[in-house]
């Protein structure tokens, strides 16, 4: 009896099938070409994350992924140690919390139901430059793709074997989650009817934050240092599920660490280059695998989202031979993120350089002068606002001796 031959050769490969590959296929399969999706792991996988989404996804994703959304926000609350605390409220919603394992799976669905066709359980071990392709070596088997993505994550393969050079710039995060504990129910989430709730603390990491996000039955609990060397997440976490009032009482499982690759605005950073960082003949690096994640903050999933799609639109103009390259890909991310990604990395000096005077001010100045900063950066997460028009508004209340109105204080 002779076996169907396996299909081998495709339009495009994209290695790893999270939130950057999934919106990546997703594109490029909706305009009918045809993709293979390599994941080394099988959907629905646990993810370490604190699964947060500022609301702006908005502009970006279909509806329907409201379907596994888990808690909506509406309210934060500051910390800093136990004595010191503020809270912002907005009728209309701060963030979104996902789980991954769900919110992935539904990405991933969503690019197999317009076409692509993914092997999941297949990891990705050798890529080679072909002069019409790149050639895919897996753990099960050898592949062609006219182009290859790079969405394989913050360790990508794809970045370290054809984007050689290219350093790391990875800080140190780990995360805890308690599910289906009755007591979480009575502390930090709110009672049916409530204003949703999540907790920042600019003192539970050094140079980062510490975070509670609600979640359906649970909560996401995490920390990140945002300042790379001497950081000492493992500690920090300690500290901050110890200290925090929110927590008392839980018992939380040992968290899981792994690194955030955030944007590095120093270009000559170890090797780390920004620009042409990102394609590299037939290859393009998207999400992590791209260093594409706010260095403030470190959200991440929603640039991953996005790249995908801008890497999608600039893949299908290469195929169909409208463009000579896939330059425009980088292009059309420096004009999206460069920028904002370069204000948040001088907030992120800032604000973690002296972050207990900024907790003080924040909260001073909120909810006070409405435009102050912590109400613009709201506003940003709510995608009407941007870290450019922040910045603007920041410098425009410095005088020019370089001192600050009231509103403006420095901290
Ligand atoms: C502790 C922590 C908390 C975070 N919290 C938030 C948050 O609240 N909000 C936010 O926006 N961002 C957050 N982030 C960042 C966010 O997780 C990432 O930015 C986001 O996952 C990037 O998506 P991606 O698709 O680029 O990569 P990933 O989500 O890492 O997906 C990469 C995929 O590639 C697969 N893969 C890897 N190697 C191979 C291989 N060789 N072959 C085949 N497949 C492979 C992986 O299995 C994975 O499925 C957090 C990160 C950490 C570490």
């Amino acid at each position: 009896m002779n076996s169907v031959p396996r299909k081998t050769w495709y339009d495009v490969i994209v290695v790893g099938m999270g939130p950057a590959g999934s919106s990546t296929a997703y594109e490029l399969s909706q305009a009918g070409f045809s993709v293979l999706g390599l994941e080394k792991h099988t959907h629905p996988r646990y993810k370490v994350c604190g699964g947060a989404l500022s609301a702006r996804i908005d502009h970006i994703l279909p509806p329907e992924y409201k379907e596994v959304v888990e808690e909506t926000v509406h309210r934060l609350q500051f910390t800093y140690g136990p004595e010191e605390s503020f809270f912002v409220e907005s009728p209309e919603p701060f963030a979104f919390m996902v789980m991954r394992a769900r919110f992935d799976q539904w990405l991933m669905t969503l690019a197999q139901q317009s076409g692509t066709e993914v092997h999941e359980d297949e990891a990705v071990k050798k890529l080679e430059v072909l002069p019409d392709g790149v050639k895919v070596t897996t753990t099960k088997g050898e592949y062609h793709g006219r182009v290859v993505v790079g969405a394989d994550g913050a360790m990508s393969v794809v970045a370290q074997q054809l984007f050689p050079g290219r350093g790391l710039h990875n800080i140190p995060a780990l995360e805890s989650e308690i599910f289906g504990v009755s007591e979480i129910r009575e502390t930090v989430l709110p009672k049916p009817g409530e204003l949703k709730l999540a907790v920042i603390s600019l003192n539970a990491a050094k140079k980062g934050y510490g975070w509670i996000f609600p979640k359906r039955d649970g909560l996401s609990i995490g920390v990140g240092e945002f300042v790379r060397g001497d950081s000492r997440p493992k500690r920090s976490f300690q500290q901050f599920s110890q200290e925090e009032p929110s927590l008392a009482g839980l018992t939380i499982p040992t968290p899981v660490g792994h690194p955030i690759p955030v944007f590095n605005r120093s270009p000559g950073f170890k090797g780390h280059k920004w620009n042409g960082g990102l394609v590299h003949d037939r290859a393009v690096l998207v999400g992590d695998a791209g260093h594409l994640v706010d260095p403030l903050l470190g959200e991440g999933i929603l640039y991953a989202v996005r790249s995908g799609q801008l890497a999608g639109t600039s893949i299908v103009k290469f195929l169909r031979e409208e463009h000579g390259s896939l330059e425009d890909y980088e292009a059309a991310i420096m004009r999206e993120f460069a920028e904002e990604f370069r204000i948040a990395s001088k907030l992120n000096t800032v604000v973690y350089g002296l972050p207990r005077s900024w907790h003080r001010w924040l909260g001073r100045t909120f909810p006070g002068p409405y435009q102050g900063v912590l109400h613009r950066y709201c506003r940003l997460l709510q995608g009407q606002e941007t870290y450019q028009t922040l910045w603007a508004h920041a410098m425009q209340k410095v005088n020019p001796f370089g001192r600050t109105t009231p509103e403006m204080e420095a901290p």
